[in-house]
């Protein structure tokens, strides 16, 4: 396989004073949501755990076993026999935000680092955040430098999906921006103490605040399996993020209706008066028909709109939890060298 390279390697030497951790911190926590990554995490736990070691602080990695087919839960498990490693197994596919938000709230460290479990995510940059957080940094977050490795569809998808999201709001989404990051435990406390449970993660990271600091990098290709979202599961999460972070959706609707029904009114008028007046028929049975259907279609859209966001509150509503544990493996905090 190929491995991910930073393009901001950090020294990996005992002595590296950019991984000082800041003053008072002792531990870090990663969490990984893997579905179906046995392969992937064979090769991402040594190299994780030789970063983690270098770094001189108390560490755990917790795998987040997303209701995996293959063998991903006995590959982190095996690993769980060593102190620091951890495993929780969710009873089934709770889908990526249901996993870190397991591996958050599991995690136990004065700082959380989330990445993927397929080696796109460098842990080699694990350091450069932890010199960042060192300096400062409430929050690391990790941008790609570009997209060009995505299909077209992705990428005017994305572009377009910030802009409808970011169009009106105190806060911004930033573009480019995934899970891959580190966030110091009042982040985490202030992320886990969001009750909702439509968690479009993005918008919840943006939505804590905190101080953040941006760190380019390039997301190497996938180790091994392919992405499991797809275009209509990228769809549906821009759906969720949309209906859980703007509501100019509805104004829009209540905006569109007015802006058609005013002239519509004022036509109907000046089509009666001129009928009653000066005895011109009515004509024009393809025009009706035509912005009938229009019309209609319109109102069914506005209908579709208010529904998803309808539909998101018998999600809150209910009440269920985001995600059911099956079991979990593995100790805490593993003890640094010094
Ligand atoms: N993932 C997960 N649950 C899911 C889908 C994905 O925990 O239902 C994990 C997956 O194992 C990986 C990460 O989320 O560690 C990112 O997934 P993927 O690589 O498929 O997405 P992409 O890189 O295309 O965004
Ligand atoms: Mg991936």
């Amino acid at each position: 396989i190929r491995l991910p390279q930073a393009d901001t390697p950090a020294p990996l030497t005992d002595t590296a004073v950019a991984s000082a951790p800041p003053a008072g911190a002792r531990s870090i926590s990663c969490v990984i949501p893997c579905f179906n990554e046995a392969a992937n995490l064979r090769h991402l736990l040594p190299l994780l755990e030789d970063i983690l070691w270098a770094t001189h602080m108390r560490w755990e990695i917790i795998v987040v076993d997303d209701g995996s087919t293959d063998d991903t839960a006995a590959v982190a498990e095996a690993w769980c026999e060593l102190s620091g490693f951890r495993c929780i197994s969710l009873s089934r596919n709770f889908g990526k935000e249901a996993a870190l938000t397991a591996g958050l709230a599991a995690a136990t460290g004065d700082a959380v680092v989330l990445l993927d479990g397929d080696l796109q995510h460098s842990p080699e940059l694990i350091h450069t955040m932890i010199a960042q957080w060192a300096a400062g940094a409430e929050v690391v977050y990790a941008v790609r430098r570009e997209r060009s490795d995505e299909s077209r569809f992705k990428q005017v998808g994305s572009r377009l999906f910030y802009n409808l999201l970011n169009a009106s709001d105190r806060f911004a989404v930033p573009r480019d921006a995934g899970d891959f990051r580190l966030m110091d435990r009042k982040v985490v406390d202030a992320l886990m103490s969001l009750p909702e449970r439509s968690r479009f993660m993005k918008g919840l990271y943006a939505w804590v605040g905190f101080r953040a600091v941006a760190l380019p990098y390039t997301p190497a290709p996938r180790a091994e399996g392919k992405s499991t979202f797809n275009a209509r599961r990228l769809v549906r999460l821009a759906i969720d993020g949309l209906t859980a972070f703007t509501t100019w959706p509805l104004r829009a609707v209540s905006v569109a209706g007015l802006m058609l029904a005013v002239p519509a009114f004022a036509y109907g008028a000046y089509v009666a008066i001129d009928y009653l007046l000066f005895g011109n028929e009515v004509s024009g049975w393809t025009t009706i028909v035509v912005s009938l259907m229009f019309f209609i279609g319109i109102q069914m859209i506005s209908t579709g709109i208010v529904g998803e966001y309808i539909a998101r509150i018998y999600e809150e509503v209910k009440g269920r939890p985001l995600y059911v544990v099956r079991h979990e493996r593995g100790t805490g905090l593993e003890t640094g060298k010094t």
